[in-house]
């Protein structure tokens, strides 16, 4: 059998810590996924890696911005896997994203391992929001409490994501991350709740976790981490 290794690249336990600056490239991210989520360098928007492709959703005005990131961009946080479907359903009626996360837990085997999302789709409603650009001396706390959000209806595309067990909670958050991206390519984010028409779920079994870090990032590697506060900053910022 084949191991499905989660490729996480730093924690969102460092970004919260106000480490923004990108260390790995999308090059080499795409080595290790085709499938994943993340941020870019100075937290510029959200990473939505859908097919082995690249996309970065960035908002400041009226519309959201989706664009196809260049491969010597890099990341200061990133989580990707190639995804294997392992449970398949179709989605025949609408329902909530609440209602959604229900049906696809009802499949899991416990708690405690690490899952790949992919929801393909037509939504009769999408919520999603962007992290704005930001440098390293406004606290990820601050920068999230005024972060753009935008709205769709009827509205086509994939969700992409990982699910985390609790315990991981500070490497990233626990639950679901998942981000959108329109069939189209032209909108997408972070996602903050949908209302699916129809769809096909997908969920991926993880294996392995290789957790990666900036080992030559002199700001990461004399930072001081206040555990406390950054998974309370994680809970209300993710
Ligand atoms: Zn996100």
């Amino acid at each position: 059998m084949e191991l499905v290794k989660l490729f996480q690249y730093n924690t969102l336990g460092a970004l919260m810590a106000g480490l923004y600056g990108g260390t790995l490239t999308i090059q080499e991210l795409l080595e290790h996924g085709d499938l994943g989520i993340g941020t870019l360098d100075s937290i510029d928007g959200e990473l939505i890696v859908l097919d082995g492709k690249a996309y970065q959703a960035k908002g400041s005005g009226d519309e959201p911005e989706v664009v196809e990131v260049a491969p010597d961009v890099k990341v200061p946080y990133a989580a990707v896997l190639f995804h294997m479907a392992e449970v398949v359903f179709r989605q025949r009626f609408e329902m909530t994203s609440e209602e959604l996360e229900k049906r696809i837990e009802s499949y899991y085997d416990g708690e405690n391992l690490f899952r790949s999302i992919k929801i393909m789709g037509e939504f009769a409603h999408m919520h999603v929001r962007m992290i704005p650009k930001s440098s390293s001396n406004i606290k990820f706390s601050e920068v999230a409490t005024h972060q753009p959000e935008y709205k769709r209806d009827n509205i086509k595309g994939t969700i992409v994501g990982i699910w985390t067990p609790e315990m991981f909670h500070g490497v990233s958050v626990a639950g679901y991350h998942l981000h959108f991206i329109s069939e189209d390519l032209t909108f997408g984010g972070h996602v903050i709740d949908y209302i699916i028409k129809e769809g096909q779920v997908e969920v991926g079994p993880v294996d392995q976790l290789d957790q990666r870090f900036p080992v030559q990032d002199r700001q990461f590697l004399f930072a001081k981490f206040n555990i406390d506060e950054v998974k309370e900053d994680i809970h209300k910022s993710e």
